[in-house]
């Protein structure tokens, strides 16, 4: 088997603006940068023999590139219990149109459809249900982050290999953006 997920590289740039997001709370597993994406759909575990079904339906995925700015930070889970912090995107109609064009593409291909509304952000931290009390001034402290507005040519399939020292995700296909 093999664990798949389709999402948008960030810049360096930005990734570096968002590292400056990673400190302030204790006791939270930070994302490092090089590890830091926005996933646009998350497959996961499929039969390896898949995995050509899977990039030949993304490689007919037509979209144009565009700008994508982030803002904000918030958690996923509930007040007691938060087990994500993240930062947003700003609404952007072109990742939407995107993402649905690689979930058709990815149904087209064989794969139960996706039920959840895909909620866009990058993955700071892990929190293990944390309170969300603990995490109050962080929130507020951050409520004003946003990025520099960043232009996207390409999305990527990565896989996924759970380890003792978290995720090691591997670019396994890139495909481009063309301009309309
Ligand atoms: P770990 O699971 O060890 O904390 P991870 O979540 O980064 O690491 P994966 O579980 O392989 O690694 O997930 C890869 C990407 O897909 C991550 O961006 C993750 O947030 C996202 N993802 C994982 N599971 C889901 C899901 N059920 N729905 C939406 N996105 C998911
Ligand atoms: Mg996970």
């Amino acid at each position: 088997m093999i664990r798949l997920f389709v999402a948008l590289e960030l810049p360096d740039r930005v990734r570096d603006r968002l590292s400056g997001l990673c400190n302030g709370v204790p006791d939270v597993r930070w994302v490092e940068p090089a590890n830091m994406h926005l996933t646009l759909r998350f497959i996961g575990e499929v039969e390896e023999p898949l995995l050509p079904e899977i990039d030949h339906a993304l490689s007919n995925v037509r979209s144009s590139g565009f700008s994508l700015t982030l803002e904000g930070v918030d958690i996923f889970g509930d007040r007691r219990r938060a087990r994500t912090l993240w930062a947003g995107v700003q609404g952007c109609e072109s990742l939407k149109v995107l993402q649905g064009r690689i979930e058709s593409a990815l149904v087209w291909a064989g794969l139960d459809a996706e039920p959840r509304k895909l909620h866009p952000h990058v993955t700071l931290a892990r929190l293990k249900g944390m309170k969300v009390d603990k995490l109050v001034s962080y929130l507020q402290a951050n409520a004003a982050f946003r990025s520099e507005a960043f232009p996207l040519s390409e999305f990527v399939l990565y896989s996924s290999s759970l380890g003792r020292s978290g995720a090691v995700y591997a670019p396994e296909a890139r495909y481009p953006l063309i301009s309309a």
